[in-house]
């Protein structure tokens, strides 16, 4: 069999097992290796590495990038999201489509019924957008995308309120409602009726979206270190990833239940591929410590979290009395810290039952960290 040379390279940094185990098959676009349709959509407009990649959606990827920025409702967000791809079911779109129908306009305008006809250039639009008041007098471009990002350079403009940068959104959507009003209800919605309704949908939702920004729920984050159970130890592990040199750092730290310092380790690791594969060893590395040190009640904390799951799955079954759970990064800067200062060092291996002196700054106040 002929291999490419990258293909050897990856073989090459492949880590075996020390345990038998059988193939599988596992899902490579998620970092938990789970199947999920985010990264099939991910995957399908990303990887162009093959033939059949799927040609992404219609529309500027960067206009996109901002919907989800603004401050409207998510409903706005999406029927956005379906302008700018082009997703709209406006006659000309059907007719692209092989639908077999008049691709004229039906409030006999006699244009074309694109979506940007529909919601910027057909009269009955500009008549709208004329009603509002809203000082866009830009909206006039044959290009939608122009006319969009009008939108959004009026809804960020700092001199804009923003009450009245959210309602040109409202206006937006409330021309395409009037559309579809026209043409499957029957019902012709004078432009200064669509103000009204857009006015009181656009006070509503401000006075929702200010009350409830008005009284946050706070959510910080706890930023010291939290002692086991009594009797327990605790291991906090981390990694540092350089891609440049595939090397990477490993710290682990453990503490009993009284925050008191017991012991610590980094190590160095050559041809590291990935992020994930150091953080997978450093987890491997702290559960060998732990194992030759005769601990079996120990909880392992990582602050994120092949064949290394493999290795990792038995040792966790030798440490029968071991839970493994992840803390935010505030509450695992030794770890880290550890995990760094290995990178630096001359020795490849470093094990110390008293702290170094650089580290005691994390220990010990108020609890450690
Ligand atoms: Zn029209």
């Amino acid at each position: 069999m002929f291999l490419q040379h990258e293909e050897v390279e990856l073989i090459k940094i492949i880590r075996l097992s020390k345990y038998n185990q059988s193939d599988q098959y596992v899902w490579p676009y998620t970092s938990n290796l789970d199947y999920s349709v985010k990264s099939v959509h991910w995957t399908a407009t990303h990887d162009f590495s093959e033939d059949d990649a799927i040609v992404p959606p219609e529309g500027s990827v960067i206009l996109k990038a901002q919907i989800w920025n603004l401050e409207i409702i998510p409903k706005i967000q999406q029927f956005i999201w379906k302008v700018i791809s082009r997703a709209l079911p406006v006659y000309v779109q059907l007719c692209s489509r092989g639908i077999n129908t008049d691709p004229t306009c039906h409030r006999f305008c006699m244009e074309d019924e694109t979506i940007n006809h529909v919601l910027f250039l057909c009269p009955h639009a500009q008549a709208t957008w004329r009603c509002s008041g809203l000082p866009l007098f830009n909206l006039q471009s044959s290009n939608l995308e122009e006319n969009i990002s009008a939108l959004f350079a009026f809804m960020n403009n700092v001199d804009t309120s923003k009450k009245i940068s959210k309602f040109s959104f409202w206006v937006l959507w409330y021309i395409w409602k009037s559309r579809n009003e026209y043409l499957f209800s029957q019902r012709n919605v004078h432009p200064v009726e669509d103000i009204y309704r857009e006015s009181s949908a656009n006070d509503e939702w401000n006075s929702i979206y200010v009350s409830k920004k008005a009284s946050p729920v706070l959510n910080l984050k706890p930023t010291t270190w939290d002692p086991p159970p009594m009797g327990w130890l605790k291991c906090n592990f981390d990694s540092t990833f350089r891609k440049v040199s595939s090397r990477a750092g490993i710290g682990w730290i453990i503490r009993d239940a009284k925050g008191v310092f017991v012991c610590v380790g980094m190590v160095r690791i050559n041809n590291v591929s990935t992020a994930f594969q150091g953080e997978a060893l450093a987890l491997l590395y702290a559960m060998h410590q732990v194992w030759i040190r005769g601990w079996r009640q120990v909880v392992p904390h990582h602050a994120k979290h092949g064949n290394v799951l493999h290795d990792i799955r038995h040792w966790m079954s030798l440490l029968s009395e071991c839970s493994l759970g992840s803390v935010n990064r505030e509450r695992n800067m030794a770890a880290d810290a550890l995990a760094k200062s290995i990178l630096e060092e001359q020795e490849d291996v470093i094990c110390c039952l008293i702290p170094p002196l650089w580290l005691i700054k994390f220990l010990y106040w108020p609890y450690t960290i």
